[in-house]
């Protein structure tokens, strides 16, 4: 591989996309440069709420003690208020499904932190490898070569500014729904935009409850809704209907009279207002995430209602599944065809993602209260934890060998049935090594984007043997192997060669969760971004999926 580059990966926009991009490949090893055109980190709310599988990642990655800490728990009820007055209650639904946590699903529910803060997480814990955001630094354009591209920046720093040819051998485009990347790439970005248009702002409220989201009127007079943040007492603000939007978006008394007016009380207050921002729903994506050398992740590959909060969530999960494939090719484990399963795997969950996203729209947009009702109301689907890649040409199943011949179901896995190969990886806790630190740990706790995790469920480590044998080909620390013992084997489970850790299942929740038996040795790998990518009872299957994802050695 050329190493006549200036960069292996160049990286335009430091959204959620981008930081979650960057800082998955420096974890990984590979040296990345971020930029982004503005001249400072944008304020606001956006992306707020925060999905249960955008955690189990920001778990990975490391992040979500600090995500944690600085969100808050999403309120789930809804209060409509009757007009005229906006006091009395009409009526308290559910909006959010809230679920129990579970051995192998211990983060249920959606967590609200504004993507202002999230992104500043992102920066932090990039810092900590020695990359920052290079602000005010545009990516102009770009030419493909075989085996480099050449990208042309513009750099502003007050009056003066620079342009700068910067050779990479990938370029990514996480320069949301307006960026360059997707057109320069030829992509197509079919869809439609709807006339439905909402301003939004972030207000401090005083005498206001923390555990609802407010609503008063619809879309067809006035509609205001308010929903609490992590800042103290401020309120993310949608107003729409019948209003003065250019009017209202460039003047900060008139939004907040407006508002007054929607919601037609006088027992709040109104302190500061830190932002408005104006959206209009605009339902597209591409045909592919990828020509050549260039690739899109994020709203520079799909935008669409914010109904449901998908978006950034999405943004970041294409980022998770590109990333340890660049890294593989990058490395010069896997030839760049592996990069191919990435618009293989992402065009049909965001395809299904509009469809979930627009439902909600269209419920919103229709303006009757049985609508109403149906949309405001988040299913569980909407968690994002069913998303899954069965039909994918990388993953491999010899349990259940009927794989999908195209996605389908791809938001949800079927309930109640076996896990199969393109699923999410789940959780087992009580995992009890064999050696060593005795203190129990978890599945969550040992999967991480840098390495494969070989999950050898068996009771048998003979058989074991030549598996780990084999596995000894692989690049070192490219795989984690984990022989997991089952419960009440505590007297005969003993540390194995080869295998990086031995547990005992104490609890039995992850032969459980992995429908594995002590009768039969299972390998379940699970990929560097969480997905399980092969289930397998032994080394054959274990080559076809390795074969296949290393495959340049
Ligand atoms: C009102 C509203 C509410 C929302 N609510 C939710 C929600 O609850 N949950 C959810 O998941 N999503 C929500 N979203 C969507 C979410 O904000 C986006 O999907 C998310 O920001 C996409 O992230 P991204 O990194 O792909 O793009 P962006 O966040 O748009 O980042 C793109 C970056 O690229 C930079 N850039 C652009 N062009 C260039 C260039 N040529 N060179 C260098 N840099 C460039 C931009 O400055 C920007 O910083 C909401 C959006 C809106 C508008």
């Amino acid at each position: 591989m050329s190493n006549n580059v200036d960069i292996p990966v160049l990286i335009a926009g430091a959204g959620p996309a981008g930081l979650v991009l960057a800082l998955t490949l420096a974890q990984n090893g590979v040296n990345v440069r971020i930029i982004d055109k503005e001249p400072f980190y944008r304020p606001g709310q956006r992306g707020a709420g925060i999905q249960p599988r955008t955690l189990e990642i920001f778990n990975y990655l490391g992040i979500l003690d600090d995500v944690r800490a600085k969100g808050i728990k999403s309120p789930y009820q809804r209060r409509v208020y009757k007009l005229p007055g906006g006091v009395e209650i009409l009526k308290t639904t559910i909006m959010l499904e809230q679920d129990d946590p579970t051995p192998s699903t211990p983060i249920p529910n959606t967590l609200h932190l504004g993507q202002e803060n999230s992104e500043a997480i992102l920066r932090a814990h990039l810092a900590k490898y020695g990359y920052s955001v290079e602000l005010g630094t545009e990516l102009r354009d770009f030419e493909q070569q075989p085996d480099h591209v050449i990208a042309h920046l513009l750099k502003k720093d007050g009056d003066q500014e620079k342009t700068e040819t910067v050779i990479c051998r990938y370029i990514i485009g996480t320069d949301g729904g307006k960026g360059v990347t997707r057109k320069q790439l030829g992509l197509t970005f079919q869809g439609e935009t709807r006339a439905t248009h909402v301003l939004s702002g972030e207000v401090e409220v005083f005498g206001l409850e923390t555990d609802y989201w407010h609503q008063w009127g619809d879309l067809s007079t006035m509609f205001c809704m308010m929903r609490p943040t992590e800042n103290p007492n401020c309120f993310y603000v949608a107003l729409g209907g019948q209003i003065d939007y250019q009017k209202l978006e460039s003047d900060e008394e008139e939004f907040l009279k407006a508002v007054r007016k929607a919601i037609d009380r006088t027992d709040l207050q109104f302190g500061k207002l830190r932002w408005i921002t104006s959206w209009r729903p605009n339902i597209r994506m591409v045909n592919k995430f990828r020509e050549g050398r260039g690739f899109v992740a994020g709203d520079a590959a799909h935008v669409h209602s914010p109904t449901g909060g998908q978006g950034l969530n999405s943004s970041v999960q294409d980022s998770f599944n590109l990333a340890w494939k660049l890294a593989f090719v990058e490395k010069g484990w896997a030839s760049s065809d592996l990069l191919d399963t990435y618009t293989e795997e992402r065009l049909p969950v965001i395809r299904a993602m509009l469809y979930e996203s627009t439902t909600l729209l269209n419920a919103l947009e229709a303006k009757d209260v049985g609508a109403d009702d149906k949309a405001w109301r988040r299913g569980s689907v909407l968690k994002m934890l069913g998303i899954n890649y069965r039909w994918s040409s990388i993953v491999v199943d010899e349990r259940s060998p009927d794989k999908p011949k195209e996605a389908v179901n791809v938001y949800g896995g079927e309930k109640g049935g076996d896990l199969r190969a393109g699923d999410r990886a789940l959780d087992a806790p009580a995992l009890s090594p064999v050696s060593g630190d005795q203190t129990p740990t978890s599945f969550f706790h040992i999967f991480r984007p840098v390495y494969h995790t070989v999950l050898l469920f068996t009771a048998d480590t003979s058989a074991a043997a030549p598996i780990l044998e084999a596995l000894k080909r692989y690049p070192s620390g490219s795989l984690k192997i984990v022989v997991v013992y089952p419960r009440n084997t505590a007297g005969n489970a003993n540390p194995v060669a080869g295998a990086d850790l031995a547990v005992v299942d104490t609890e039995g929740h992850a032969y459980a969760a992995y429908g594995a038996s002590p009768e039969r040795t299972l390998a379940v790998v699970v990929r560097p971004d969480g997905v399980v990518g092969a289930v397998v009872y032994g080394l054959e299957g274990l080559k076809a999926y390795f074969g296949a994802v290393f495959s340049a050695i």
